[in-house]
């Protein structure tokens, strides 16, 4: 897979984000701080979000089976 493809699949998940209100008063979350982690050799996106109207945090988790390790490593590097 493409670092391409993997920004198409990550765009997805924002788009989860977005239309995710938030749990307390509703409004959108926005995302504060995004990470990739391996946990138990799967690949995961972890998204760590806040609600800007009452500071409500939420961590979206999204399984990433597509990224293997050099696409990690690029896309480390891309974030970076
Ligand atoms: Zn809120």
């Amino acid at each position: 897979m493409t670092l391409r493809d993997v920004m198409k699949y990550m765009e997805s998940e924002y788009n989860i984000i977005n239309n995710t209100p938030c749990e307390v008063c509703g409004d959108t979350y926005v995302t504060e701080n995004f990470d990739i982690a391996l946990i138990e050799d799967m690949t995961y996106d972890i998204c760590e979000c806040v609600c800007p109207n009452c500071g409500h945090e939420k961590i979206f988790e999204f399984h990433a089976p597509f990224i293997d390790e050099d696409d990690l490593k690029n896309l480390k590097k891309k974030l970076n």
